[in-house]
């Protein structure tokens, strides 16, 4: 009976490291961030059990797609590629991407100015999107993950990096420690959307608890929470 119930949960997969929406709470080993707890609110909403999965961003659309997993939180940019091969819920927070540079670093300020340099980013996001359709950048790393991602601008192996711009700011508060600062104008205004299996009956459920959960302040509330400002 224990097989048949773990059977019923349903697995959410998430990013490993994508702070403030979600990333592992070095004191308690848990995984947590706005997109986990707006989720786990959404869940206990409809009534669901579920199972979290930290993977690689890269892994979530390819994850829905095949099955393996039946939701995807993980700030992601609800673009028309995608929503030919997964299902998105509405839009639950409005995000854009922008250029980070070390703070000694006044040769950028826009995308075009990357024309001939190293850009640091991660794989199969909306910013390598961006890069590779206007950075004309010499070389492009792509990471697997955040960490890596910034390293290699910290480290000197990259000119930039371009990503999220919610997730940058909370690496110049927390990892970036003075060093590092935002330049250029935000791009690619997108909203982040839950993800589904194409015709997932999830989807309307999802939307439905999403409007109650900001009908009755927990959305407020949980956005306050994570991100220190009004929605
Ligand atoms: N918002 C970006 C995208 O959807 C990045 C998401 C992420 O790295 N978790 O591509």
């Amino acid at each position: 009976s224990t097989v048949a119930f773990a059977a019923d949960k349903i697995v959410v997969g998430t990013d490993t490291n994508f702070p403030p929406f979600e990333y592992k709470d070095p004191q308690t080993g848990e995984h947590t961030g706005f997109d986990v707890e707006l989720w786990d609110a959404i869940a206990k909403e409809i009534g669901i059990e579920y199972e979290l999965q930290p993977m690689d961003f890269n892994g979530i659309v390819p994850g829905l797609q095949t099955g393996q997993l039946d939701v995807g939180i993980a700030g992601m940019s609800i673009k028309p590629e995608r929503a030919k091969v997964i299902d998105f819920s509405d839009g639950y927070y409005n995000s854009g991407l922008a250029i980070l540079v070390l703070k000694d670093n006044n040769s950028v300020s826009k995308i075009e100015d990357l024309k001939g340099k190293v850009v640091s980013t991660k794989l199969g996001t909306t910013s390598a999107d961006l890069v590779n359709e206007r950075a004309g950048a010499k070389h492009v790393s792509l990471f697997p993950n955040n960490d890596a991602m910034f390293m290699e601008l910290m480290s000197r192996g990259a000119d930039a990096v371009v990503f999220d711009y919610p997730v940058i700011t909370d690496f110049m508060r927390k990892a970036g420690k003075g060093q590092v600062k935002v330049v250029g104008p935000l791009y690619h205004g997108q909203a982040y959307g839950i993800g589904f299996p194409k015709g997932s009956e999830l989807a309307p459920k999802v939307n439905a608890a999403l409007k109650t959960l900001r009908e009755n302040g927990t959305y407020r509330e949980l956005y306050v929470k994570w991100f220190g400002t009004e929605p």
